[in-house]
């Protein structure tokens, strides 16, 4: 059986713009999670971030920026803006069937 359970975390440059609230923050002054599947959209991992998620069984990362410091922690790297990337990844699952 799919274990569909998902949660929504950010960094703290999303709760300083007033995106989402502080308990949604993961780090060193967040929270700290460790689940199997991290997607880090825009994320660069600071070190203060990846306190908080580096427990994480798989991590993704999606960035426009080859340097950013989340990809040299990541297992799959996908480069490009995350609109581009999220749409063709989209796109690319909806073709898949389950046998
Ligand atoms: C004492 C202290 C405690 C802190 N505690 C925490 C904490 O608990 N948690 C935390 O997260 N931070 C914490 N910080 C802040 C931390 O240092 C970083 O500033 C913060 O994590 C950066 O957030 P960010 O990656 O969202 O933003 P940015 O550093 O602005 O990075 C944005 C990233 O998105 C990429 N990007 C931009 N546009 C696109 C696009 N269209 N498509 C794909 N990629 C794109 C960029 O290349 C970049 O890598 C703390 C800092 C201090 C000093």
């Amino acid at each position: 059986m799919l274990n569909t359970q998902v949660g929504l975390g950010c960094t703290r440059a999303i709760v300083d713009k007033g995106i989402l609230p502080h308990n949604h923050q993961i780090g060193q002054t967040g929270v700290v999670i460790k689940p199997k599947l991290y997607i880090g959209i825009g994320v660069s991992g600071a070190i203060q971030h990846k306190i908080g998620m580096e427990q994480t069984e798989m991590i993704l990362s999606i960035n426009t920026n080859p340097e950013a410091p989340l990809n040299s922690f990541s297992d799959v790297v996908f480069l490009g803006d995350y609109e581009e990337v999220i749409e063709q990844f989209s796109s690319q699952l909806s073709q898949l069937s389950v046998q």
